[in-house]
């Protein structure tokens, strides 16, 4: 019988204690054996809600929240929020493609990036058309492929932490989907923009390159949307959940040749709902908004890394709001600690078993992150 049938769901009260103890699990989930009863509460404990007044820093969201443009946007919706919200995804699509420089039809909106994500592994990959990665990387694609049975080829970062893109295209084997992340999760670094273009131009023939800007908003590398123009076979994937703090709200933005969204279409019905539609609009509206948050969340960064290598921590300089830091212990046991500390911090990778990934919160989190750390040393 599965396991997940087993199980009440949800859990209908945990104590702090019992969610750290279960936290602890959601660091280590990718390291428990596949259905296994400590993977499923694994699983379960990273959707649990953290104890009242916890410094969340394990699942990159930011804690500002929606600007306050986007905010009286929503508020200001009222019976309006009634109707179906065809016209305003219209306006953000076009607001959005004036932004990017793309045609409206290279545009499409969904609830978050994970759904057009999960969508492209659907329609390119295949148990003949496998995915090719880098690692560590996000999850999200090669856990799509347990879905359409596809193959899945890790490629190690480079020792700059850069995707090994040369690497990457030389598979030799048929190949649906390149994914890059850029900048990566977890560790927050870059690959060159002459790299991406290289692999648009070498890729193995018949696939499609996705990148993933998540957190482009974070750092200076400029966004290859506009490449869509020219290359039927790229998709550049977006978020608010990120720098614009609508995780919750949920939008996501797929960009790319009007062939290709038809293909993602398919997976399912459009629905980017009407308070996330004004959110977004409100958003990208305000020139203000990408600096201000880009600014606060290096200063958090930096101070952070200041602080660390002070007192001897090692981890990798990263230019998002993300980091891979050396637990120096299991990393599971560093989680548990720090969440006693009322600090949650995120999981880590199985092949780097020692780093745990660290969120980077408001400059006043991070200083709360680092008296935790100091006193679990
Ligand atoms: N892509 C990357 C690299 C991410 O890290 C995330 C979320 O953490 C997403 C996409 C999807 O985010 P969402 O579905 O909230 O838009």
């Amino acid at each position: 019988m599965p396991i997940r049938d087993e199980l009440p769901l949800p859990y209908p009260e945990v104590s702090r204690r019992e969610f750290t103890r279960l936290l602890s699990l959601g660091a280590a989930t990718l390291a428990l054996p596949r259905g296994s009863l400590e993977a499923h509460f694994a699983r379960e404990a990273m959707k649990l809600e953290p104890p009242a007044g916890a410094i969340r820093l394990n699942s990159n969201e930011n804690p500002l929240g929606p600007s306050r443009a986007a905010m009286k946007a929503i508020g200001e919706l009222g019976t309006d929020a009634g109707r179906y919200p065809f016209q305003l995804e219209d306006a953000l699509g076009k607001r959005i493609a004036e932004l990017e420089g793309v045609p409206v039809e290279c545009i499409e909106t969904f609830q978050g990036s994970s759904d057009p994500l999960h969508r492209a592994m659907l329609a390119w990959t295949s148990p003949e058309k496998a995915l090719v990665y880098a690692e560590p990387g996000y999850e999200a694609g090669w856990r799509a492929c347990k879905v359409t049975g596809a193959e899945v080829v890790q490629v190690p970062l480079l020792p700059s932490l850069a995707h090994d893109v040369r690497a990457m295209c030389a598979t030799q084997k048929p190949v649906g989907i390149v994914y890059i992340c850029n900048p990566n999760n977890p560790t927050g670094t870059t690959t060159p923009r002459d790299e991406i273009l290289w692999a648009l131009a070498n890729k193995p023939a018949g696939s499609i390159l996705i990148v993933d800007e998540a957190y482009i908003h974070f750092c200076d590398e400029q966004t290859v949307a506009p490449l869509v123009v020219d290359h039927a076979d790229l998709l550049v994937l977006r978020t608010f959940s990120k720098l614009y703090g609508m995780a919750g709200l949920r939008l996501g933005v797929a960009i790319a040749q009007p062939q290709l969204l038809n293909q993602l279409r398919t997976f399912g019905m459009l629905s980017a709902s009407a308070p996330a539609l004004l959110a977004a609009r409100a958003s990208v509206d305000d020139p203000t908004l990408i600096p201000e948050r880009k600014a606060l969340t290096r200063r958090a960064r930096e101070e952070t890394f200041t602080w660390l290598d002070k007192h001897n921590y090692a981890f990798h300089p990263s230019v998002s709001n993300c980091f891979m830091l050396d637990a120096k212990r299991p990393p599971a046991d560093l989680a548990k600690a720090m969440a006693d500390r009322g600090v949650i911090i995120g999981r880590s990778w199985p092949v780097w078993p020692t780093y745990v990934r660290i969120s980077v919160g408001t400059p006043d989190e991070m200083k709360a992150f680092c008296r935790a750390l100091d006193t679990v040393a």
